[in-house]
């Protein structure tokens, strides 16, 4: 979306070019062909690619024959199949980059290929890949997206085990394993979501663990209710601090459970603050807050279209998903399975199991070669809490020396130490359109926070 927005914003000739080292543009690992069975976990009123334009995805809904007929309140609410969604950003980036109107200023590239470094050269910088090749370059965005599942205790004994799992996002269908075995998800998350509903999907009859500290699924949405009541219009979020935040939300969770209504409601309506009251935290409040309250602002705040949430639910019920309690303590191969031990001294044996506990909390930690390589260039360096690159406000890195890098940018998942809330959509738009804007060196874009929080939750 950041090159769709440069190509479609740009009033001088340039070049724009993607290298993406995964499946086509657009797609990600969130929107591939993998099921059609997965569903956004967002509403589709709330998809549109574009911050100006709310209704941008509604209405590229309405040209396809499945959705002309339904109505719009209902389409507004509809969970639509993620594969949809990629088809989507395929088709927006087929209109801006790959066959341009006439009169378009911009051209593009789509280059297929791994990229392992950027070194500074004469003018601007030049982008190194895997295979050896190389892209000179004036502005480099870094959109290099959520990365795979970090280690666990003991894989490295389970690197070419038939049972292990390495990555949930890979496919792992074919080696499921007979209906009398067992398949071990690490993690409740929603990657351990979709393995749940790939599994339902197969008919596959065997058991299902699922393992994490506090075995917490994420919630399904609801109607949302009226409660004008929060945040109380004396208050500033943003200044209010983690104990008093607490405290009020305490406070109204509880009034909310009085009247017998979803207290979860909270969660929608402190979105549109969230980065704000992230700016206003101290160095330790954010590290308390993602150390102690981040699991449960998750499962509250991650939540899931109903439909699956009734699968996940019905599997329980009929005890084929087994949920467990605990931290992880060691892996290790069992003849053929692989056994896992928690930290209260249960084990659970699976004859396939898939990490899905999610990305390293360390930035620093990364696995990515061309993280690695800038970071100890100092081309990039870690925000103050290592969650994430450390940028300027117009989202421009910054450098281990802190100073504005003169050609790197970055955006989503990779700033989560700057905005906590930074993976979904309705702020991945918002970025995108304000990196481009810095790229082409327009204004700062001080009213897009604005609208974003006009059309977030
Ligand atoms: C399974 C899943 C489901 C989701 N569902 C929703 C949803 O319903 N609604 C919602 O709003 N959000 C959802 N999200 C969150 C969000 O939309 C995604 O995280 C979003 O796709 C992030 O976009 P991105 O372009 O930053 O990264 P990605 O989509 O992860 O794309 C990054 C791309 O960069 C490539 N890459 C990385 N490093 C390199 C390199 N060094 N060289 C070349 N290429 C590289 C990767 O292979 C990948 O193709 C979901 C996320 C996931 C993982």
């Amino acid at each position: 979306m950041t090159a769709v927005n440069i190509a479609r914003l740009t009033e001088q000739p340039l070049h724009v070019c993607v290298v993406n080292d995964q499946g086509p543009v657009g797609r990600g690992v969130a929107y591939g062909l993998r099921r059609p069975g997965y569903l956004l976990n967002v509403a589709a009123r709330n998809m549109s690619a574009f911050p100006h334009e709310p209704n941008h995805f509604l209405d590229w809904l309405r040209t396809r024959s499945e959705f002309e007929l339904t109505p719009d309140i209902e389409l507004r609410e509809r969970f639509v199949a993620r594969q949809i969604y990629g088809d989507y950003l395929r088709s927006i980036a087929q209109h801006h980059l790959q066959s341009p109107g006439e009169g378009a200023y911009a051209t593009s590239e789509l280059v297929s290929g791994e990229a392992v470094d950027i070194e500074p050269a004469e003018a601007g910088c030049r982008v190194r890949l895997a295979d050896g090749t190389a892209i000179d370059a004036d502005r480099v965005v870094l959109a290099t997206g959520n990365e795979p599942p970090a280690p666990l205790p003991g894989v490295e004994q389970l690197a070419d085990h038939p049972a292990w799992v390495a990555n949930p996002w890979q496919a792992w269908e074919q080696r499921r394993p007979e209906h009398d075995g067992s398949v071990v998800l690490l993690g409740t998350g929603l990657s351990t979501v979709d393995a749940i509903i790939t599994l339902r999907a197969l008919g596959w009859l065997g058991t299902i663990h699922a393992i994490s500290r506090h075995g917490w699924f994420p919630h399904a949405h609801f109607r949302g209710i009226e409660y004008p009541e929060f945040p109380p219009p004396d208050v500033d979020l943003g200044a209010l601090g983690l104990e008093r935040l607490l405290a009020l939300v305490e406070e109204h969770c509880a009034i909310l459970h009085e009247r017998n209504a979803n207290p979860a409601i909270i969660v929608d309506k402190l979105r549109p603050y969230t980065q704000r009251i992230w700016s206003g935290f101290s160095h330790d409040e954010r590290l308390t807050f993602a150390r102690e309250h981040a699991a449960r602002w998750n499962v509250f705040r991650h939540r899931i279209a109903p439909d699956i949430h009734a699968q996940i639910t019905s599997s329980q019920l009929t005890g084929q998903l087994r949920v467990h309690t605990g931290s992880i303590v060691k892996l290790e191969p069992s003849a053929g399975q692989i056994r896992i031990e928690l930290a209260d001294g249960q084990s659970v044996h699976g004859d396939l199991v898939i990490n899905a506990t999610g990305p390293a909390t360390k930035f620093t930690e990364t696995r990515s070669a061309l993280l690695q390589n800038l970071l100890r260039r100092g081309a990039i360096a870690p925000d103050s809490i290592d969650m994430g690159v450390r940028i300027d406000s117009d989202h421009t890195a910054v450098t281990s020396s802190g100073d504005r890098s003169p050609w790197l940018l970055a955006l989503g998942p990779l700033l989560r130490g700057t905005y906590w809330e930074t993976i979904a959509v309705p702020e991945l738009r918002v970025q995108a359109r304000r990196v481009a804007e810095t790229v082409l060196g327009g204004a700062r874009a001080e009213q897009e926070s604005q609208l974003q929080l006009e059309y977030m939750i």
